[in-house]
């Protein structure tokens, strides 16, 4: 069939203006095919400028930087909480880049968790992503409660997606908070934001959103869906650089609220430098920072937003819609899901439950994973048998997924999946 050929793909890209952007990305040198975009972005010229511009400006302001340097240092978390809102549809105040994300959920955790005696249940998932059991059992334990008995995941029915039905039933008068992720970090399923927010709206729950797989790949509208807060990181889909600078959303609502863990990177910015020890929080989102902004990597961040303003967060989202769609449809097309291919689809197929990535399970997927590198093609692995490839709309092209398919293809036609190896990495 025409669809499966590389002229397809090719032709495909002749019609693809996204490729325009590819051009404002560094490729590394290792690796030919890079689908590793929901791990660590790719650096951008914009970010390297920007942060060659931050070097400069350090090397002649030294400390003046603070408020002199362009753009001043000083306010650089809520500038550039401003230049994320539009990403995840908040008012430029209820965002703010700030620490990272596990602490992040601690400090939002922290205000939001509010156990008394008849509600003191956190309401998660069973397939979350590890850090946020740990800092969620943490959070219980802070309180005098007991993480064994309150804190409740909801279980998933095929090891892959959780099933937003269980979710609003598990939302019973004994939950206090429930945290969610926005998209699965293993599956890339993508819950019904809206309808979760609005029922633990409805029912008094405070509900909150792990969105590190989603913000920068899909929009998001919180304000519009009630969320009450939310926090991601800017390292996947944002590209700013390894351990960058995290973010946060707060729902204008909670303004009032004051934050439980507090700093003096979050006083009333006007009147920081007074020293005060009466703590008086800055209003909006930025009272939830601690300490002093990460002003390297919110250098390399502001860089890489530009992108995503110049482009607009719905067209990315076409894209990278198109790109999975692709490649789903070349894993049936081709035969990989039955034998002697035996790949699985782990990722929902409808585009309203699917995030940026797709999840290709196979029983061998770990050697499959190390033989793809091996052959160029850049992606990783997750236990038990997940291949996450992530096809980043703003730097990979038709062609991309087109070559990552024939390997997946080629690897079990040559047997290298059988090949036995050696550990794991430490980083996969
Ligand atoms: C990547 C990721 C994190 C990372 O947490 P850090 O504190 O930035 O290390 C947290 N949650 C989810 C769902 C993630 O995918």
């Amino acid at each position: 069939m025409f669809t499966l050929t590389k002229e397809y793909a090719q032709h495909l890209d002749s019609e693809n203006p996204m490729l325009e952007y590819r051009k404002r990305f560094l490729s590394p040198t290792f690796g030919d095919v890079y689908l590793e975009g929901n791990s660590l972005g790719l650096l951008s010229i914009d970010a390297e400028q920007s942060m060659a511009n931050f070097m400069e400006q350090w090397k002649s302001w030294g400390i003046g930087g603070w408020l002199n340097a362009d753009p001043d240092w000083f306010t650089l978390g809520e500038r550039l909480g401003a230049m994320m809102a539009p990403l995840v549809g908040a008012e430029p105040g209820e965002v703010v880049a700030t620490g990272t994300t596990t602490i992040n959920l601690h400090a939002l955790v922290s205000t939001f968790y509010r156990p008394v005696a008849s509600r003191r249940k956190i309401l998660a998932t069973s397939l979350d992503f590890p850090s946020d059991v740990y800092a969620l059992k943490s959070q219980i334990a802070l309180r005098g409660g007991d993480a064994d008995r309150d804190l409740m995941l909801v279980e998933s029915n095929d090891g892959r997606c959780i099933d937003e039905d269980d979710v609003v039933r598990a939302m019973t008068s004994d939950v206090a908070l429930c945290v969610l992720p926005s998209v699965l970090y293993r599956s890339g399923q993508l819950l019904d934001i809206e309808r979760l927010a609005a029922i633990g709206r409805a029912r008094g729950i405070p509900v909150g959103f792990d969105c590190a797989h989603s913000v920068g790949a899909i929009p998001h509208r919180f304000d519009d869906w009630n969320v009450d807060f939310a926090f991601w990181c800017t390292y996947k889909y944002l590209n700013a650089g390894p351990g960058s600078i995290g973010a946060l959303y707060i729902n204008r609502q909670h303004f009032d609220r004051v934050p439980a863990m507090s700093g003096w990177w979050g006083y009333d910015k006007d009147r920081q430098f007074d020293m005060s020890h009466e703590w008086k929080g800055a209003g909006g989102a930025g009272a939830w920072q601690i300490s002093t902004v990460d002003v390297l990597s919110g250098s390399s961040l502001l860089g890489s937003l530009q992108l995503f303003d110049d482009i607009g967060i719905q067209t990315i989202r076409e894209q990278s819609l198109k790109l999975t769609d692709y490649l789903i449809t070349l894993l049936q097309s081709l035969g990989l899901m039955e034998s002697p291919y035996r790949y699985r689809l782990g990722t929902p197929t409808e585009h309203r439950r699917r995030g940026g990535h797709v999840a290709i399970e196979h029983d061998n997927g770990e050697s499959i994973s190390r033989a793809l590198r091996n052959r160029g093609i850049v992606c990783d692995f997750r236990p038990p048998d997940v291949i996450r490839m992530a096809p980043v709309a703003l730097y990979i092209s038709f062609h991309d997924v087109w070559r990552a398919v024939q390997e997946l293809k080629a690897i079990i036609d040559a047997g290298e999946h059988l090949d036995q190896h050696e550990d794991r990495g430490l980083v996969t």
